[in-house]
């Protein structure tokens, strides 16, 4: 069916009514199909959010802040979402914390976006990248003056420069708690185990979508809440769902994931597809290089790439260097896949050393030794070939120069015990694709028109970051369109 007949086909089936199907209620997977002024609304809200995450912990202050009167619905008991896994590294260039903090005058936001679409391998959307790479700038400013303290700047996979900003000391879970305390300053109510089943839309004659309320779980009480402004869709990505990563990447099948299984888990993006959202990049999901490796294999975590931005290096368990240990994600990821066993093990020493690593040593993730030989038995690898790639390495930072790999940022030998080592292997980490968006956050629908009143930010939504997120860019995504989501959403009439 040609477009202009799909299109006058749906608006003579659904004109003027409201379709409602529950896509996650337990034993409910019918469509329900109702007149729309047969719904009877059990409340009246201005604005809601869904998830509260990075990106709608954001959107609902800039929400209020824009005088909007906003509410988040959140499914889960806990606030934060995944989020609060993430070690909240975030990529901005030209900020007042890289010049004033840090001395980095060199970098700038056509080097962050060249960076980010080369990342992506060209599949991003240059519009939503220059806008992201243009505008996150001011969204490290905004959580400056909220209290972040950025305490570092460094490395990371993917980029020429050094922009990845620690927000906080405490990772995703500093970053929660600061926005989550704004959004308690600004009195922005959360209603947690309120699970938003589906959207209510209506389309007018001409095939004009519009966002009218949401269907919800609301502590086991299912209810039909309008809002009269605007929802903004916060719900994170699908990584979560082994059955949607192996449905959008049959590849994938049986991958660990680094995700909350019951946080990322793509429902309500599906319901929007449902209602004619558009998506981007589907497909691509990442799969990050560190996830921890235990023996037993349970109570694995993402190992952080901050540690490779400050200095640990990659090698099999034959001792062997075998990538450049700052490449991009899915570049690394592949190439350990092609080593023994399919797990690589990270080395560093007290010159290497980031805060976390005494949390994986906690978890026995990691292990410390007061000399290689030590260390190497503790992870079952040659002592001797163990001491002579360090010393090779040792050897190229001290000549500034990487032969095999020609690693950037070569300052920090791995001389001085403690010395450390972290088995690792790769695991679901990063839905790229989702809901289509435009620059100001907008839903698009499959006719390429916006759905009135219907916004998307964060992890939910594709197009960004082309096939592969670099590390940081996650962040930088939420907090800014989380904030151009809300502006643009606060200037709907209520
Ligand atoms: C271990 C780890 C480390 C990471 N480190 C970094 C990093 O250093 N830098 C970086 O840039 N990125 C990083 N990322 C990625 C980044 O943290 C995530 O992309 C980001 O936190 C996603 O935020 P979000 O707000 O979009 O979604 P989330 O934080 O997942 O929040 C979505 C919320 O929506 C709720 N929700 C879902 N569906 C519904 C529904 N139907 N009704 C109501 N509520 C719903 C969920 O319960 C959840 O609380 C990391 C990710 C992980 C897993």
């Amino acid at each position: 069916m040609s477009d202009i007949k799909r299109r006058d086909f749906i608006k003579g089936a659904v004109a003027s009514v409201v379709t409602a199907g529950i896509f996650s209620a337990p034993n409910a997977s019918a469509q329900v199909f109702c007149n729309a002024d047969k719904i009877k609304w059990d409340e009246t809200l201005d604005t809601v959010i869904i998830g509260s995450g990075f990106a709608g912990l954001t959107a609902a202050c800039h929400s209020k802040l824009n005088g909007a009167d906003p509410v988040i619905f959140e499914k889960r008991a806990l606030v934060g979402g995944n989020s609060v896994l993430s070690t909240a590294w975030l990529n901005a260039a030209e900020t007042t914390v890289q010049r004033d903090k840090f001395g980095i005058m060199d970098d700038s936001h056509e080097l962050h976006y060249q960076d980010t679409m080369k990342g992506g391998d060209f599949k991003n959307d240059p519009a939503m990248v220059k806008k992201l790479t243009d505008e996150v700038t001011n969204s490290v400013e905004w959580l400056k003056s909220i209290g972040a303290p950025f305490p570092k700047v460094i490395f990371m996979g993917g980029a020429v420069k050094k922009r990845a900003h620690a927000v906080s000391n405490e990772y995703g879970g500093g970053l929660v708690k600061l926005l989550y305390n704004q959004t308690k300053e600004l009195k922005i109510p959360l209603r947690k185990k309120t699970n938003v089943l589906d959207f209510v839309i209506v389309e007018d004659k001409d095939g004009i979508k519009e966002m009218q309320g949401l269907y919800v779980d609301q502590n086991g009480k299912k209810k039909y809440v309008r809002v009269k402004r605007a929802v903004i869709v916060a719900t994170g990505g699908f990584g979560g769902s082994a059955e949607m990563v192996e449905r959008y990447d049959p590849s994938l099948k049986g991958y660990a994931t680094t995700n909350f299984t019951d946080a990322s888990t793509g429902e309500a993006m599906v319901a929007a597809m449902d209602k004619g959202a558009d998506t981007a990049g589907i497909n691509y999901i990442q799969i990050h290089p560190t996830l921890s490796r235990t023996e037993s294999g349970k109570g694995n975590i993402l190992i952080t790439e901050g540690l490779r931005g400050t200095g640990f290096i990659l090698i099999n368990n034959q001792c062997k260097r075998f990538v450049m240990d700052l490449d991009r994600r899915d570049v690394v990821s592949a190439a350990i896949l092609q080593q023994p066993q399919k797990y690589a093990i990270l080395i560093g020493s007290q010159e290497t050393y980031e805060g976390k690593v005494a949390d994986y040593i906690k978890l026995g993730l990691a292990f410390e030794a007061n000399t290689l030989q030590e260390l190497a038995q503790k992870v079952k690898l040659d002592p001797a070939a163990l001491v002579e790639v360090i010393s090779e390495y040792n050897g190229y930072v001290k000549a500034g120069k990487d032969p095999q790999f020609n690693r950037r940022d070569l300052t920090k030998p791995i001389l001085t015990a403690p010395f450390y080592a972290i088995p690792v292997q790769p695991a679901i980490h990063h839905t790229m694709g989702g809901l289509r968006i435009n620059t100001e956050g907008q839903v698009v629908d499959v006719h390429g028109n916006i759905i009135k009143r219907m916004y998307a930010a964060g992890e939910v939504t594709g197009g960004i970051h082309g096939t592969n997120r670099l590390g940081g860019n996650a962040v930088a995504d939420c907090l800014t369109f989380g904030r151009l989501a809300a502006q643009r959403a606060a200037k709907e009439k209520a």
